[in-house]
């Protein structure tokens, strides 16, 4: 009888049988226990990952790897590591279950894509600014040339309504580059 248990609290008259010695069952198994319908024990290699409050996220996993490969993935594997890689393989079978051809690599695929094409757009801006950076200072050339134009005393009339002129195109056409630029 005292093979049965080393927890001294569980009466002996519960031993279900002699051989060999059983760790002790918890009062609240995990999730797995519960869903697999085993015995939850102490030691339980799945309870510090998949707690009973949490039971979607061991049927997700169990769904799609099985409850033998998880727990045989995490004895194979240190214990500072059992954590992630459960969480890994409970993100890989989510993606599974939504994608069962692709399943995580299809969400890394679609965003790889989505990567590209902001980059594109981004060189596309960027040449934008470059392009209206020159133009800019094109166009504050101009003026500059307008104004030395205008001191010069025998020209001053005639070039004051031009230098007006020239200014509200100036700015009408920058307003629609601004927003070609915003609007891509
Ligand atoms: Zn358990």
């Amino acid at each position: 009888m005292e093979l049965c248990y080393s927890d001294t609290t569980i009466t002996s008259s519960s031993c279900p049988s002699p051989l060999p010695p059983l760790p002790s069952p918890v009062a609240s198994p995990c999730a797995a226990c519960k869903i697999l319908r085993r015995r939850c024990v102490e030691k339980c290699v799945l309870a510090p990952y998949f707690p009973p409050n949490d039971p979607l996220k061991f049927t997700t996993a169990h769904r799609i790897f099985g409850a033998s490969n998880i727990i045989k993935l995490l004895q194979e594997l240190p214990e500072t590591q059992r954590a992630d890689a459960v969480s890994s393989m409970v993100y890989e079978a989510n993606a599974r279950l939504r994608d069962p051809v692709y399943g995580s690599a299809g969400a890394i695929s679609q965003l790889q894509n989505q990567v590209n094409e902001l980059q594109q757009q981004l060189a596309v801006a960027q040449a934008e600014i470059v392009n209206m950076q020159s133009q800019k200072e094109n166009l504050m050339a101009l003026i500059c040339m307008e104004k030395w134009n205008n001191i010069i005393p025998h020209q001053h009339h005639s070039y004051d309504n031009g230098c007006q002129t020239n200014m509200s195109f100036l700015d009408e056409n920058l307003g629609s580059l601004w927003e070609h630029v915003w609007t891509q």
